[in-house]
């Protein structure tokens, strides 16, 4: 009789020990000093740059953002001076960095800023935070980089390296408390700044949403998700949801003098403030046979065309397509209530936002 094969359970990875949190944070400053990234913003602690950098980096890469950065500190170098800018060239100065509610934010923020608190940042986190615009992720950034409060400014690249550092089980959002209260416990006793600092660019250079450098990783020895060979795994999400298409047409006048007809948004909502070109509203069921009923209303006679293709623009909870119509009007044609005549070459000077510089650029290359 063949002897009885026991069943051998296969021996399961040993997972790292619980982390030495002094040994956690030696290693992550010294491979901060090392490796740390070169950024415009870290040759300064004057808050107000800290602040007009953090907001900007708001869903924007680093590599966008340093020329408007660069751009706008040297426009309005003080908080002051933002504070005495009108929003019309804020909103101008942002063009193209999208998001706009972050510039209008941004500039009550300095107002505030000024008419609280005498034009000096407060340095603490319930004055930052009770400021316009500053949640609890910027809150944390300028109090940790500019007055090294005790702070760990949490985003989605920090969310990343905790996640996986703890192998945190719980999903996304709902796993945001958890994640802060662990990063809180990496935190030195000293160089909160630089900490904060090195945990934003481990997120952004090594650990990776995809195919993490964890090898070049100063705390490879005691990632969890590293010993389970999950690290793509982490954060756990739920399953995305896309937000349903929305379609719509946008209408480009151009006058024989070289000028095209623009509007301005109204000032809350989706692209608060912005510059348009004319155009029906955005929606799930909209049909293309009527969409001349939205077109703007010109004192004469004109003939749209409807150029062939769509004009794509995603925006975070939903997805747009508009057809584009173009139109070319007598010099003399005055613009409707609510809208203006703009050269062509101040196009660039106006605050128009991406989906409209898209517009622009079809009706441009297509007619
Ligand atoms: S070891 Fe890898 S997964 Fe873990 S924190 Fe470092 S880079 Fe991220």
């Amino acid at each position: 009789m063949p002897a009885k094969r026991t069943a051998t359970k296969p021996k399961a990875t040993p997972l790292p020990k619980p982390p030495d949190r002094r040994r956690f944070r030696t290693r992550l400053l010294t491979w901060y000093r090392r490796h740390g990234r070169d950024l415009p913003w870290r040759t300064t602690d004057d808050p107000y740059h800290i602040l007009v950098s953090e907001i900007m980096l708001q869903q924007t890469t680093v590599k966008t953002v340093a020329p408007y950065y660069a751009r706008f500190v040297a426009r309005w170098p003080t908080v002051a001076a933002l504070a005495a800018a009108s929003l019309d060239d804020v909103l101008r100065a942002w063009a193209g960095l999208g998001y706009y509610a972050r510039a209008r934010n941004l500039h009550a923020c300095a107002r505030a800023v000024v008419e609280r608190h005498g034009g000096i940042f407060p340095n603490n986190l319930e004055a930052l935070r009770a400021l316009p615009g500053i949640g609890d992720y910027t809150a944390a950034a300028v109090a940790a980089i500019t007055f090294d409060a005790p702070a760990v400014p949490v985003d989605g690249n920090v969310e990343r390296v905790v996640a996986r550092l703890f192998a945190i089980e719980e999903k996304l959002p709902a796993a945001k408390a958890t994640v802060k209260r662990l990063a809180a416990s990496l935190l030195p006793a000293r160089r909160a700044g630089d900490f904060a600092q090195a945990l934003m660019d481990l997120g952004a250079t090594i650990c990776s949403p995809k195919r993490p450098a964890c090898a070049l990783c100063p705390w490879n020895e005691s990632c969890v998700a590293l010993a389970l060979g999950l690290q793509e795994t982490f954060p756990r999400k739920p399953r995305k949801r896309e937000g349903k298409l929305r379609r719509g047409a946008a209408y480009v006048a151009l006058r024989t003098d070289g000028r095209v007809l623009l509007r301005t948004r109204p000032s809350s909502g989706l692209l608060g403030a912005m510059t348009e070109v004319p155009g029906s509203a955005w929606a799930h069921d909209f049909n293309i046979a009527h969409a001349l009923g939205s077109a703007p209303r010109l004192r004469t006679n004109i003939a749209w065309r409807r150029l062939p293709g769509l004009v794509r623009h995603v925006f975070t909870h939903f997805p747009l397509e508009l057809a584009v119509f173009v139109a070319g009007v007598p010099r003399a044609t005055p613009a409707p209530k609510g809208a203006r005549w703009v050269k062509v070459l101040d196009l660039p000077g106006e605050a128009l936002p991406t989906v409209m510089r898209k517009v622009l650029a079809h009706a441009f290359e297509t007619k």
